[in-house]
């Protein structure tokens, strides 16, 4: 980890009923977290109030999307003035999922990340390369890419963590090794000194994404630009994902 707080936040995905989010939610208030951490979890949209009302002050709600712009005429969308009402802080913005099964593109998110940002909204943004683009050579290509619709489209890098997460270990148990993900985000951190500046390459949070769980953790969370975690299938169990928390160096 480096100098900046370490940042957990756990991805619920669309997974849940109100009878297990009570008792992830009551997992996750009895588990001793410690205090040098920001950390996050994401619920379904449906299930925000109940954690919000339930869940320890410690830990922060993010939503897990939010729409482009000002509510309105948007069937079955969110806004992010809806998510500030119901205590949201965060929003995790350009996850793959969305990205490509979704069909998100690199233009609509950035423009999402401005939007949540100018109405006070933390933004986790997610980037990250698919596996034919891995093997192709392409990892940095793809991912600067990306970063660079964030920045074109946001005036400030305040109030955004960015998650590094290789598409091919989101999900599949196949987590990149700590020396394949400190070598991009090193190469993030780079990138952001070039193309935006050499205080928001220090300042701003790269964690990592993919498969990361109560075991593997701890390796990740030792290299100098692991500056925290994106959790999904490990966050839905209360004293794994307090174990991920806890591997803060
Ligand atoms: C994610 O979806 O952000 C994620 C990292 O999932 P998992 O931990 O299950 O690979």
């Amino acid at each position: 980890a480096g100098s900046g707080k370490f940042f957990v936040g756990g991805n619920w995905k669309c997974n849940g009923t109100k009878e297990s989010i009570t008792k992830l939610v009551s997992d996750l208030n009895n588990v001793k977290l410690e205090d040098d951490v920001d950390v996050v979890v994401a619920p379904p949209f449906l299930y925000i109030d109940q954690v919000k009302s339930s869940l320890a002050p410690r830990i922060e709600i993010s939503a897990q999307n939010s729409w482009v712009s000002k509510g309105g005429a948007f069937t079955g969308e969110i806004s992010v003035e809806q998510l500030k009402d119901i205590g949201c802080k965060w929003v995790i913005l350009g996850h793959s999922e969305r990205r490509h099964v979704i069909g998100e593109d690199d233009q609509f998110i950035g423009k999402k990340a401005a939007y949540a940002l100018s109405e006070g909204l933390g933004v986790i943004a997610c980037i990250g390369e698919l596996l034919e683009e891995r093997e192709a050579g392409k990892t940095f290509d793809v991912c600067f890419q990306q970063l660079k619709a964030y920045a074109d489209a946001v005036p400030s890098w305040d109030g955004i963590v960015i998650a590094y997460e290789p598409v091919w270990a989101i999900g599949t148990g196949k987590v990149a090794t700590p020396d394949q993900a400190q070598e991009v985000h090193a190469a993030v951190r780079d990138w952001l000194k070039k193309n935006v500046s050499p205080e928001v390459a220090s300042k701003t949070r790269i964690i990592y994404g993919g498969s990361v769980n109560g075991g593997n953790c701890a390796e990740l969370a030792k290299k100098e630009d692991i500056d925290g975690f994106l959790v999904g299938g490990a966050s839905l169990k209360g004293p794994e994902f307090g174990t991920i928390v806890n591997s803060v160096t």
